[in-house]
């Protein structure tokens, strides 16, 4: 139902994005509730339409003076680089998807814990923004990149599974799945990556949610369950009191997850055992 395969179906797409979204694209890519990403990336992974002819069609849509003044095509054109920075690493260090890029993350102290992986995979953590992505990804193959920077970040940081776990999880599951640019981003989550994120920075679902998802859309979408809360407890349902929770048919714990972690809880630990690297390694 999502996908049509096929060149024929990477250009409609691709035209589609042109006419409405690239526009755009600076503003609205973080934005998962909107649909103005162009989710061309499994028909190129399928190599059914080339970087090439994204680059070539995108700097050639419209007026050209415009278009190099547009903010908006030259993002497009650097997440198009992106890709090829993921492909040089992978040339450069095979062992991109099973081994930290820095090799001081060996001794991280990882809580390996294969219920906490599954929950997270099932999209139950009873954090919504990570459990829609999560459904997302089971149910069409793909997910907005905004999500998958927010699932990755709580995977390994507030749950503290390696970020291999997740790197397999997605493997198996993108239509996407792209031997570079999936290593690669995992590790730059992490922090063991090339150019990667500081590990101390750590992504809170919840206002990750209330910036990219202002209405709670993409998250109803996702998580039926929580159609008929209101827009304030939509990224936080533990926040909403009780008379809420009824009215909204929401039962914590039943119908719903209480969080598999709190987030201060998460966070804490998350930076202890970073902490803990940094003085192992000193
Ligand atoms: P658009 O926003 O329309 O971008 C156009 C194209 O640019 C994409 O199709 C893709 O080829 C490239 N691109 C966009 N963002 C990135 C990025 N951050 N890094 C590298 N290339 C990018 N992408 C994959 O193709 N395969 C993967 O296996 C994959 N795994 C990822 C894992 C994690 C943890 C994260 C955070 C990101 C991952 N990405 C992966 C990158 C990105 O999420 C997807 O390329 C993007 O969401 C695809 O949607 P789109 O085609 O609508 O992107």
């Amino acid at each position: 139902e999502e996908w049509t395969p096929g060149e024929e179906g990477a250009w409609t797409r691709f035209e589609r994005f042109k006419a409405f979204a690239l526009a755009s694209y600076h503003g609205d890519r973080n934005r998962p509730d909107l649909a103005k990403v162009s989710r061309l990336s499994a028909h190129l992974h399928w190599g059914e339409i080339s970087i090439g002819q994204l680059w070539h069609g995108a700097l050639l849509h419209g007026n050209l003076e415009d278009t190099l003044a547009n903010k908006s095509h030259e993002q497009f054109l650097k997440e198009l680089t992106w890709r090829d920075f993921s492909a040089h690493l992978l040339y450069h260090f095979p062992a991109l998807a099973h081994q930290n890029w820095r090799p001081e993350f060996d001794a991280f102290p990882w809580a390996e814990d294969t219920e906490v992986l599954e929950r997270w995979q099932r999209g139950q953590t009873g954090y919504p923004i990570v459990d829609a992505g999560m459904r997302e990804l089971w149910t069409t193959g793909w997910m907005h990149n905004r999500v998958r920077m927010i699932v990755a970040s709580f995977l390994v940081k507030h749950l503290l599974q390696p970020w291999q776990a997740g790197e397999r999880w997605f493997w198996n599951t993108l239509v996407d799945a792209d031997p570079a640019t999936n290593a690669a981003s995992w590790q730059w989550v992490a922090g063991c990556g090339a150019d990667a994120a500081p590990y101390f920075r750590i992504f809170n679902p919840v206002t990750q949610a209330e910036k990219f998802d202002p209405e709670g859309v993409y998250i109803k979408k996702w998580l039926p369950e929580l159609a008929h809360l209101p827009r304030q407890f939509i990224a936080k349902p533990w926040e909403a009191p009780a008379l809420v929770l009824r009215a909204a048919g929401v039962h914590l714990g039943d119908t719903y997850p209480a969080p598999i972690i709190s987030l201060e809880q998460g966070r804490a630990r998350a930076l202890d055992a970073f902490a803990r690297l940094k003085d192992s390694s000193s």
